[in-house]
């Protein structure tokens, strides 16, 4: 049998006509695995594990891989990569569609389970989101381009915070555990990437404790929807049923100054927002 050594040039070149971007650089995925929170006992769900570079250092680790891979043409070149471990399995598909909980219960056994990808960038936001809300991980390591990791992870009142910042540490306590130059890879891409932890709140322990979900993502959209605009604003465009008064009555209520825009708020002032919002409409 031979053994391919995924991170060597000309071996990956010779893999190039499957035209993705593969990692050069071994230390890589080795520190992607190893900042995944993954031990002997985890069962590990992989995204896109192309010619299984990351798989790889994955197998060496974890209880079981689950990896689902939408390119047809790579589950036979990773049988011929990966044939010496014996707890992976690769599911064609295409992780925005499976039914995720349902192929970790069948191919990872019993929990804990961790996410972990070096994410196809077209589907960054929709993939992370699925990985989220399947509700099945106590985390998800992922390799993102680096602005959408630091989106992920900005501070109210910065300028690379938005709705998914929210989004995310609503879920979750992320943080950047690796930055990663477009020279580790081949071809090297156009821009750098980060390698996100996003530690994943076990149902009920949300420290922002019981939240409308629905309704605080209601009110995150309005606030986000027009950055320029103060908060009241932006309220009225999302809840046109709320009078200026209410409105303005909510924000008092909330703590928050009248002139305040949405950009400002951290998940706590947003939870009170939204508790406030709830009562009047
Ligand atoms: N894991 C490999 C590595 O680190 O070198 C490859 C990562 S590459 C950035 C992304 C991989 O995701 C590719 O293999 C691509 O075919 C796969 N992919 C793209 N869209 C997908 C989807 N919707 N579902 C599952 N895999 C997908």
């Amino acid at each position: 049998m031979v053994f391919l050594n995924l991170c060597d040039i000309g071996e990956i070149r010779a893999l190039l006509s499957l035209g993705q971007n593969f990692l050069r650089d071994p230390r890589i995925p080795q520190a992607i695995a190893e900042n995944a929170g993954i031990d002997e006992q985890t069962g590990v769900l992989e995204v896109g594990p192309g010619i299984g570079a990351l798989t790889q250092q994955l197998c060496r680790r974890a209880r079981r891989v689950a990896a689902v891979e939408l390119d047809r043409r790579l589950p036979p070149v990773l049988a011929e990569t990966l044939a010496e471990f014996n707890n992976l399995t690769v599911t064609e598909g295409d992780i925005l569609k499976i039914d995720i909980p349902a192929l970790c219960r069948q191919e990872l056994g019993p929990e804990p389970w961790v996410a972990c990808a070096n994410l196809p960038y077209y589907i960054t936001t929709p993939a992370l989101s699925a990985l989220i809300e399947s509700r099945c991980f106590g985390s998800v390591t992922v390799m993102v381009q680096k602005e959408v990791a630091q989106r992920i992870c900005a501070g109210a009142g910065t300028a690379e915070y938005g709705a998914f910042s929210v989004y995310c540490q609503y879920h979750g306590a992320p943080r950047i555990v690796l930055s990663v130059p477009a020279g580790c890879f081949v071809p090297a891409p156009k821009v750098d990437s980060a390698v996100v932890r996003l530690d994943l709140y076990p149902p009920g322990q949300n420290p922002l404790g019981p939240v409308d979900e629905a309704l605080f993502f209601r009110v995150v959209k309005a606030a986000f929807g027009q950055r320029r605009k103060m908060l009241s604003n932006c309220l009225r465009q999302g809840f046109p049923q709320l009078e200026k008064e209410q409105i303005l009555d909510c924000l008092a209520a909330a703590d928050l100054p009248e002139k305040v825009r949405g950009e400002r708020l951290d998940l706590a002032q947003f939870a009170r927002l939204t508790a406030e919002v709830g009562k009047r409409i």
